[in-house]
């Protein structure tokens, strides 16, 4: 199928792209990777008047640790602020999936992203992707934006009045809708990155079921887990996909293994709560029920991964 009639600008600069967002609104959609939004058009899904091309501009894509320099993001969501030597990572909204894949530092420093990468898409899909688009597309389906929230991260909406940060879960609002304004652009992505130390060890795991690689899975689940010196867990995150209108925590099985050394019972408690915590939607490929038993026993195995191989 074709798209319907649209209007092409390529943007020459972020402060064009900007301008031209705050004349258009709504009418106008940013062009990133193109790889949700030009099926939609086809299938004429969506129909915007204006294609606004970010592709064009500088400065966009880019991978970095700094120092947290306070940016004005004030509350991370972490039961602690990061320390103000603490690292962060920064993504620019336009890399691509594939430069995410490969970057060392980011396999170094932030494992959970660099295990869920090749989970995303195919790599033709991945080639051309990139993190902006894919939390801005905010598919609740989507592996990134659960992961996004699992690490706390923050994203930067920038527009001609100003910019502002946005804590992940805060951004999706509902399904296929974030919190971004009409004259709104997701430009970056900060995360904070956890060190070990004797107050705290945190580590991740991504895994997900899907028919065929590549397909979107039926169910997944970003798990961080943070053990004391003494192996009390002090922190824990378990977070689906696929299982409601935004990616979604399961706080209260969460809560029921901090305060305590994990053992099997804990591990069971915690994967039958989230079983019945989350809300999977049920489609073609998996019913609601199915949805919850593979949530329950993802659940379980990420646990025990963990526990048994990374720390
Ligand atoms: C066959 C196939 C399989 C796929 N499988 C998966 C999968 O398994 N998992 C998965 O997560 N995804 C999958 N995808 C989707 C893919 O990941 C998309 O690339 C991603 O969802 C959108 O990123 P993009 O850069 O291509 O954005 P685009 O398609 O260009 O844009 C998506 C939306 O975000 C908006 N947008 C883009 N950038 C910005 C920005 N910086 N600020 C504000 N708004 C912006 C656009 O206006 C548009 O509304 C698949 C796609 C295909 C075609």
């Amino acid at each position: 199928m074709k798209p319907a009639a649209f209007k092409y600008i390529a943007a020459q600069s972020l402060e064009h792209a900007l301008t031209l967002k705050a004349e258009y609104g709504d009418e106008a959609k940013f062009l990133a990777g193109g790889q949700s939004l030009v099926p939609a058009m086809n299938l004429r899904v969506a129909q915007p008047g204006v294609l606004v091309d970010l592709n064009p501009i500088t400065g966009l894509d880019f991978v970095g640790l700094r120092i947290n320099e306070g940016l004005g993001i004030e509350d991370w969501g972490l039961t602690t602020i990061p320390n103000p030597q603490s690292l962060i990572l920064h993504i620019g909204a336009m890399t691509r999936y594939r430069t995410l894949e490969r970057s060392a530092e980011i396999a170094a420093q932030c494992p959970l992203l660099h295990e869920t990468m090749p989970h995303v898409a195919h790599p033709q899909i991945r080639n051309r992707g990139t993190l902006g688009g894919n939390l801005a597309h905010a598919d609740p389906a989507s592996e990134l934006p659960v992961v996004m929230l699992v690490l706390n991260a923050q994203f930067k909406a920038q527009s001609v009045r100003g910019e502002r940060w946005i804590a992940a879960r805060d951004f999706f609002t509902t399904i296929f809708t974030t919190a971004l304004a009409a004259d709104e652009m997701l430009t970056e992505i900060a995360i904070p990155l956890s060190t070990d130390s004797d107050a705290g060890r945190t580590r991740t795991c991504f895994m997900e079921i899907a028919r065929r690689r590549g397909d979107y899975a039926m169910m997944g689940v970003a798990t961080s887990i943070t053990l004391n010196a003494a192996g009390v867990c002090t922190n824990a995150k378990l977070g689906y996909l696929n299982a409601g209108d935004t990616p979604i925590l399961a706080t209260q099985a969460a809560q029921t293994l901090i305060g305590q050394v994990i053992g099997d019972d804990h591990i069971r408690a915690a994967a039958a709560i989230a079983h019945d915590e989350i809300q999977p939607p049920g489609n073609i490929h998996a019913s609601v029920a199915f949805q919850r038993h593979l949530a329950g026993v993802l659940t379980r195995r990420a646990i025990k991964e963990i526990l048994e191989f990374r720390f």
